[in-house]
């Protein structure tokens, strides 16, 4: 077996359209009783040790969200269709198509499509990786004192 043979992806795998690829699982997100991220998928494209990093490709249905989470890992983040917000730090920004975010580590982030419209984006990640913190009470009261940022979050901060 050569060096290629052993790699985890196989060289070319054919968009199917819709933003699914052939022989790549699309994982919903399971919607848990405190709402920590909703209406969700993800889809590993690459993950590869000799590159040390991972390819995902996330869709948030119309009005869903990710999970509000920091992590010592960095995100860098390519918006692939639709629209949204996203919250990185303490900055609120609005989404479109082509857009490209980048989340430090340790800074707080969700991601949120429009009502009426999924998000979908790239998100290139370490292989290794900490496991997300969620925010604690005081976190999300320290959060929520800027009316930019409660606002974004809405009612689904009153549920994690
Ligand atoms: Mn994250």
């Amino acid at each position: 077996m050569n060096d290629i043979a052993q790699r985890q992806s196989p060289l070319h795998r054919r968009s199917k359209g819709g933003y699914r690829w052939e022989g790549v699982d699309c994982l919903p997100y399971k919607e848990d009783e405190q709402a920590r991220f909703k209406a969700i998928s993800r889809q590993v494209l690459f993950s590869d040790p000799a590159l040390a990093a991972e390819l995902r490709f996330f869709e948030v249905a119309p009005g869903g969200f990710s999970s509000l989470e920091r992590h010592q890992h960095a995100h860098a983040v390519f918006i692939l269709r639709g629209r949204g917000q996203c919250l990185i730090g303490r900055e609120v920004r609005r989404l479109e198509p082509h857009d490209l975010v980048t989340v430090p580590p340790g800074t707080w982030h969700q991601f949120r499509a429009a009502s009426d419209e999924p998000l979908g984006f790239l998100c290139m990640v370490n292989v290794d990786r900490d496991r997300p913190q969620l925010p604690c009470d005081d976190d999300l009261s320290n959060l929520q004192a800027d009316p930019r940022i409660a606002a974004f979050l809405g009612n689904a901060a009153e549920k994690v």
